[in-house]
């Protein structure tokens, strides 16, 4: 009943020649698919693919926004600005961010409230390192990340946004996480909404995302939990992001 979702990310890369032809491409092998499609392009690109994109099936969103609507905060990039170049969606707290301390749990659900107040759908990455999973922290890690968020927001506005999964040791390294590994705590991450409220927890989108291609991805997308991924590295190769988004389908 919930709707597949696919979203590109493509991190720091591409070009406006690259950008072009990948999303030209995927608008022509996508056409009336049920599944639903995002790309998320760096900051610079959000204009081309406003007019790329514009009108069509395919939504379009940021990497990483900034709380404040406007003011002094060189470098950064507001709800409203993405909002203005067409954003449906935004990516919050990518690990790769908060590996770095420009992200962490609090502020993640500062801008997961601020993007919904701009009428964004915020994506909300969540997910253990090596140490924590080989720790069996897992469980630990994703309730430690996930509850500033619902007490920022209200479980309700939980299920406004969308929940990627992405275990940081399977992200950029080929080794996804098993269907198995995903599915159980992609439950438990659904299980946990559900003990505040359980209509949330049913109509939530929840991603896996972390070395998806299309080979995994048929497997990973039937698990009854995972709603569609987060692609990183699969996503710069046309062929292989509309190949999963055909599984998706
Ligand atoms: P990879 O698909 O390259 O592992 O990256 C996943 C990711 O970080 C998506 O946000």
């Amino acid at each position: 009943s919930r709707p597949k979702l696919v979203v590109a990310n493509r991190k720091m890369h591409g070009n406006l020649s690259d950008n072009r032809q990948f999303m030209e491409s995927l608008l022509r092998h996508t056409q009336q698919h049920a599944a639903h499609y995002a790309i998320c392009p760096p900051h610079p690109y959000l204009y081309q693919a406003q007019q790329l994109l514009q009108g069509s099936h395919i939504a379009w969103g940021g990497q990483n926004m900034s709380r404040f609507e406007r003011g002094a905060y060189t470098g950064s990039v507001s709800p409203l600005m993405l909002r203005e170049f067409g954003c449906q969606y935004v990516i919050i707290g990518h690990s790769e961010r908060r590996q770095r301390g420009h992200d962490n749990d609090e502020s993640c659900g500062e801008r997961f409230e601020a993007a919904l107040n701009a009428g964004l759908t915020p994506i909300l990455c969540i997910g253990e390192t090596l140490d924590e999973y080989e720790q069996g922290e897992t469980d630990l890690v994703v309730v430690r990340q996930l509850n500033p968020v619902i007490s920022h927001v209200g479980i309700e506005a939980i299920a406004k946004g969308v929940i990627a999964y992405e275990p940081v040791w399977a992200i950029g390294t080929g080794k996804a996480a098993t269907p198995q590994h995903a599915q159980a705590i992609l439950s438990f991450i659904r299980g946990h909404i559900g003990l505040l409220n359980e209509a949330v927890a049913e109509v939530t989108t929840l991603l896996y995302g972390g070395s998806v291609n299309p080979s995994n991805a048929a497997q990973l997308l039937s698990m009854p939990d995972i709603d569609g991924g987060l692609i990183g590295g699969a996503s710069l190769i046309a062929e292989d992001f509309i190949q999963i988004c055909k599984i998706a389908n």
